[in-house]
């Protein structure tokens, strides 16, 4: 297979068509209250025990009513999807390729403004942020691993005159979890095509604040040609749903993306089930972040400036690679403060349906309730100053204004623990101490998932990224630690960060594969003796 390009990114300019047949898909979704089912094994399933989809940034608006499954239910889906799997494991992986492409074409050109669309609605993003993701990433991630596949099927072991010897690359035995986070579109659609083209079928638990898009993104599959029971869509209760899964003797692995939090729980409840399961189950986590902007003397404060704005308050820093903290020397803060505090207060917050602003909601009330309590901690520590935002308002909408703290002490614990919402810490340090302070920031946190160097100085670049070596799993040089490409900037941390199994490149497929080597001997021996065992003639 040719490599194939990353996905045109469209820019919803003014006037252009492409921000027309948006806005056309936004007041259909807006205007109506979907009926939303459990999927399993290709059917639709109501369980009557419903919950309600509502928008971030209006939330008395209800866009979706959702069934949640059961322990019946949960149980059903297994069933579908091991019955499932004994046909899809067999599909030649050039078919489950095709129906790949043939996802990624449909969302590019007949699903891609309902995908965007449902996606700002439901998870609060705007058009901009929606485009990179749904429709550009989700393309990507489907495209990109169909040639990966291609890659790992060609490479096969050596073989001899008279033997054969080849790596069947069969699907994992039993089923894998697939949960998925809010806050990408992209992941949620990776988290299951990753394992189902390696020939996998999975229990999709997806997240309740993201189904709009996620239930989208099940129909798109159906339409491809995804057979029945190979991804059971689950909304509902993810212990519920946990528990069963993980307590089934064909559970052969999870997927997941989310938060510590719930990736240990998980962890801890299949160490104590180990002897249940047929196989070890493979383990795919990739969890929260505490990404860092590191400045050198050298840099340039303007570049600087549009790195922490876009970098924290892009979808309202609940990404997790947003930058949420960053080490400023002294010699530039005042130009760097300058330029970033004009460029927040331009910033406005408000409905995803109003192009003009640039950040929107954050996800739900616990979600503002747990950033409010930060940035209250921050006010009235002694430690701490908020310089810029502060408020937070959720009477309409999960509104949080960008927030920037500058702390005098670099364990404070904004600067250490993961946030998600618009909040920035910045900790501005000695020039003279700049190896001692690239220290501390490799120690502060228990996250290595993504960080970024600014310096013009090729020499502190190299020693930064020798010193925080650990520190990321991906590190940007002279750039925002946000907006890694597929099949570029493969994704993923270490440490508290998860298992870095690199999604959107080669090394997650080989997590979803169970390789059995075959050895064919073409004329088979027909004598148990070997030469040696002969008398020796030449004494
Ligand atoms: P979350 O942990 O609250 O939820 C993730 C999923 O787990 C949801 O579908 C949820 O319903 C499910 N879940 C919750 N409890 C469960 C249980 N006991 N058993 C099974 N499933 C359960 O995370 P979130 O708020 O949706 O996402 C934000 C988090 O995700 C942040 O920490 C962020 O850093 C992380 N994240 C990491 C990456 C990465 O690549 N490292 C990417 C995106 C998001």
């Amino acid at each position: 297979m040719e490599r194939p390009e990353n996905e045109h990114v469209f820019d919803y300019a003014p006037g252009c068509k492409e921000r027309k047949a948006l806005n056309a898909e936004l007041d259909k979704l807006s205007s109506n209250v979907l009926d939303m089912p459990l999927i399993i094994g290709g059917k639709e399933v109501r369980t009557g025990n419903t919950g309600t989809v509502v928008m971030p940034h209006d939330h008395g608006h209800i866009l979706a009513q959702y069934h949640k499954a059961g322990e019946k239910e949960v149980n059903m889906a297994i069933e579908a999807a091991l019955k499932a799997h004994k046909e899809w494991a067999s599909v030649s992986w050039v078919e489950r390729v095709s129906i790949n492409l043939k996802i990624a074409e449909l969302i590019a050109k007949k699903y891609r403004f309902l995908l965007n669309a449902s996606t700002m609605l439901g998870q609060g993003k705007n058009a901009y942020q929606a485009e990179i993701d749904a429709a550009c990433e989700t393309i990507d991630y489907l495209r990109f691993n169909a040639f990966f596949t291609s890659e790992i099927y060609d490479l096969q072991p050596g073989s001899q005159p008279g033997i054969i010897n080849r790596f069947e690359y069969r699907p994992l035995e039993g089923f894998v979890f697939t949960v998925s986070p809010f806050n990408f579109t992209a992941i949620g659609s990776n988290l299951n095509m990753a394992p189902v083209l390696m020939g996998n079928t999975v229990i999709w638990k997806p997240s309740s604040t993201s189904l709009l898009s996620n239930y989208f993104l099940m129909k798109i599959y159906e339409e491809a040609g995804v057979p029945d029971g190979v991804i059971n869509f689950l909304p509902g209760s993810g212990s519920l749903i946990g528990k069963t899964v993980l307590s089934h003797r064909d559970f052969g692995g999870i997927h997941f993306t989310g938060s510590n939090e719930t990736f240990d729980g998980i962890w801890k409840n299949i160490a104590q089930n180990i002897k249940m399961y047929k196989s070890y189950p493979r383990l795919v986590g990739e969890t929260g972040g505490k990404d860092f902007i590191f400045v050198h003397p050298t840099a340039d404060p303007q570049e600087v400036a549009v790195a922490i704005v876009r970098g924290a308050f892009e979808f309202q820093g609940q990404k997790c690679s947003a930058a949420s903290r960053a080490y400023i020397p002294e010699s530039l803060w005042d130009d760097i403060n300058n330029r970033m505090g004009g460029m927040i207060s331009k910033i406005t917050v408000g409905d995803v349906r109003e192009f003009s602003n640039f950040m929107n909601a954050v996800i739900d009330e616990n979600s503002f309730d747990n950033i409010m309590s930060y940035i209250e901690f921050a006010k009235n520590s002694k430690d701490a100053e908020v310089i810029y935002g502060g408020k937070g308002d959720k009477s309409k909408g999960y509104f949080i204004d960008p927030t920037v703290i500058l702390v005098k002490d670099p364990h404070f614990k904004t600067m250490e623990e993961e946030i998600f919402g618009p909040v920035m810490s910045i900790y501005v340090y000695k020039d003279k101490d700049f190896d001692e302070t690239l220290k501390i920031c490799d120690q502060t946190s228990p996250y290595a998932l993504t960080g970024s160097i600014f310096s013009k100085d090729r020499e502190a670049l190299n020693n930064a990224c020798r010193i925080l070596r650990y520190a990321a799993g991906n590190i940007y040089f002279n750039d925002k630690p946000t907006g890694a490409v597929v099949g570029q900037q493969p994704f993923g941390g270490s440490r508290g960060s998860g298992t870095n199994d690199k999604s959107g490149s080669f090394l997650n497929l080989l997590r979803w594969t169970n390789p059995r080597t075959i050895k064919e001997t073409l004329i088979p021996a027909t004598e148990f003796t070997y030469p040696f065992m002969k008398e020796d003639k030449c004494h």
